[in-house]
């Protein structure tokens, strides 16, 4: 013989609803899983007072069961109370707020999701900003029905199988595994009249031209944010944000090092030798640049404040120009005429000091 349910809750056959509604509180907060983890006992009760209360909470359940027992309930086509752990979920979120996938509640807003576009851009707008508009297809908020999915004029239910959770509970042993409802895919609403412009879905693709300030000083692998120009938001959500990311283009001649620009600068050895003034192009337009007599390969000459915009602030970054020294692979006859009279002298001079390279190498080696 199974409890009475009015004994199951503590109370008397003649307790008003409210005394009903208290007293399962009661139970129900003392014998909660989440606060008797692995007690059985408490499990049974907790499902206990929840079946109990599953009739004695609904008027017209109680009439029945006054009259009739559990028996008239049963024929009455009202079974004899929870059948699985999501109804008795589904009353503890009314009494306690407790909140269990109560984010999914039906007419949540749900933001847009962020979207990602690539742009490719040349070096040189890299270095000094540009200005681009680009289009992109990104779903927008649907007009007709202001992101609700609904036709206009009417408006979407509660999820039925789910209760507008979004989530079904299903009692494993002594855990609660909450899955993704299969009616409203999560949604916690089911829309019974689809607005015709998106079908239901709130949203509606729209090719739409976006308007990009590029900063100067941008480089390789940065990221530009536009807020709220993602994906539309649903049920008065907002809007998703729109990243930018941006690729440059290499340049022919000019390398960037952060705010650096490295320019390689191809150098005769007669240049190097003799010196010369130069003139040579930064990105900001020409410069003189003095090589003095003797410049060695790979000697490195510093422009400052020649280089690109520091995105973080703190002025330009310089112009670092390395020399190339280019060794001629093709003479005129008199060049290799002149270029081996010198040859001629160099051995003469290194001779008289006896301090040429090999001679001091086959000195170390002897
Ligand atoms: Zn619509
Ligand atoms: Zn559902």
């Amino acid at each position: 013989m199974p409890e009475n349910y009015y004994e199951i809750l503590g109370v008397s056959e003649s307790a008003s609803a409210d005394e009903i509604k208290k007293a399962y509180r009661k139970i129900a907060l003392k014998y909660h899983p989440d606060r008797n983890q692995g007690d059985k006992k408490a499990e049974d009760k907790f499902k206990a007072a929840a079946e109990a209360y599953e009739v004695l909470g609904n008027l017209e359940k109680r009439k029945i069961y006054d009259r009739y027992g559990l028996e008239g309930l049963s024929s009455s086509g009202f079974g004899g109370g929870p059948s699985d752990i999501n109804d008795i979920f589904s009353h503890f979120g009314d009494l306690f707020g407790f909140g269990r996938q109560r984010e999914k509640a039906a007419n949540a807003p749900i933001q847009g999701a962020d979207l990602r576009y690539d742009l490719t851009i040349s070096f040189m707008e890299a270095v000094h900003g540009a200005e681009k508009e680009i289009e992109i297809n990104k779903p927008e908020t649907c007009w007709t029905c202001d992101g609700t999915g609904s036709r206009p004029g009417y408006k979407p239910e509660s999820c039925p199988n789910c209760n507008g959770r979004g989530q079904t509970i299903h009692s494993q042993g002594f855990f609660s595994v909450s899955t993704t409802c299969r009616v409203c895919r999560g949604e916690g609403q089911v829309i019974k009249e689809p607005c015709t412009d998106c079908a239901g879905n709130g949203l509606v693709d729209k090719r739409k031209s976006v308007s990009l300030k590029i900063p100067a000083g941008v480089d390789n692998g940065s990221r530009m944010r536009l807020a709220g120009e993602g994906e539309g938001g649903r049920r008065n959500g907002r809007a998703g944000d729109l990243y930018i990311f941006l690729h440059v283009e290499e340049h022919e001649y000019f390398h960037r090092e952060g705010s650096d620009i490295i320019l390689k600068l191809p150098l005769s050895i007669s240049r190097a030798t003799l010196g010369c003034t130069l003139r040579i192009p930064t990105i900001h337009g020409e410069e003189s640049l003095t090589i003095p007599a003797g410049t060695q390969p790979h000697q490195q000459f510093v422009l400052k404040s020649q280089g690109a915009q520091s995105l973080r602030g703190g002025g330009r970054g310089d112009m670092i120009v390395i020399v190339d020294i280019k060794v001629p692979t093709e003479l005129t006859d008199r060049q290799r005429e002149l270029m081996e009279e010198f040859a001629g002298i160099e051995r003469e001079t290194e001779d008289h000091a006896g301090e040429g390279f090999f001679r001091k190498l086959f000195r170390k080696s002897a």
